[in-house]
């Protein structure tokens, strides 16, 4: 399937989980084998001189693991605080009313590597950014962020000004 078709999928569903907020539900291309495929493809496609991949709960777990697969890389999940029974660092990242933890398990990132930041969407930028503080607290360095949906109007980009950012799709 062509990454068009696969990314066309992607189903805009307006007022979820909150009123004004259009969620980008991306459950048909990972129920598409094809579609996933084509998907997970070009996100690998995306890696150069890469040691390790570092997966964002949740939905980020899915593409995380199949591009860590595909191209023979370890996938280190970061989760949502409360999750990991062997915590190695955590940082605070903003939501629309207050703020939240992300986590990293202890010692599966080692000083110097070259990590890639893998999500579903991004949005405000806020987790991504939480996701890279992560990685740099381990003292590794964030080769990139890949993620499979942009959503252009909240400024996520910016958050992340100065990192590598690949987008298969903008909105
Ligand atoms: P943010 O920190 O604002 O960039 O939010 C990105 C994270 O929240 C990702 O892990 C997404 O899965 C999720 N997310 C935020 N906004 C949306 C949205 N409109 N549709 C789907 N997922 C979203």
């Amino acid at each position: 399937m062509e990454l068009d078709e696969a990314l066309a999928l992607i189903r805009r569903v307006p007022d979820f989980p909150e009123p004004g907020v259009v969620f980008q539900d991306i459950t048909p291309v990972l129920g598409t084998a094809d579609a996933f495929k084509a998907v997970v493809d070009a996100m690998a496609q995306t890696l150069t001189d890469v040691d390790a991949i570092v997966a964002i709960d949740a939905r980020g777990f899915f593409f995380g693991a199949a591009v860590a697969y595909s191209r023979g890389l370890g996938v280190v999940p970061v989760r949502k605080a409360g999750k990991l029974p062997v915590v190695g660092g955590k940082a605070a990242y903003s939501l629309e009313y207050g703020t939240a933890e992300l986590e990293i398990p202890a010692g599966m990132i080692e000083p110097g590597q070259r990590v890639v930041v893998i999500d579903d969407v991004l949005a405000t930028g806020g987790t991504a950014a939480a996701a890279c503080e992560l990685v740099e607290l381990a003292e590794a360095e964030v080769a990139g962020i890949t993620v499979l949906l942009e959503i252009g109007a909240l400024g996520g980009r910016g958050r992340l000004a100065g990192r590598k950012l690949d987008t298969l799709l903008t909105v």
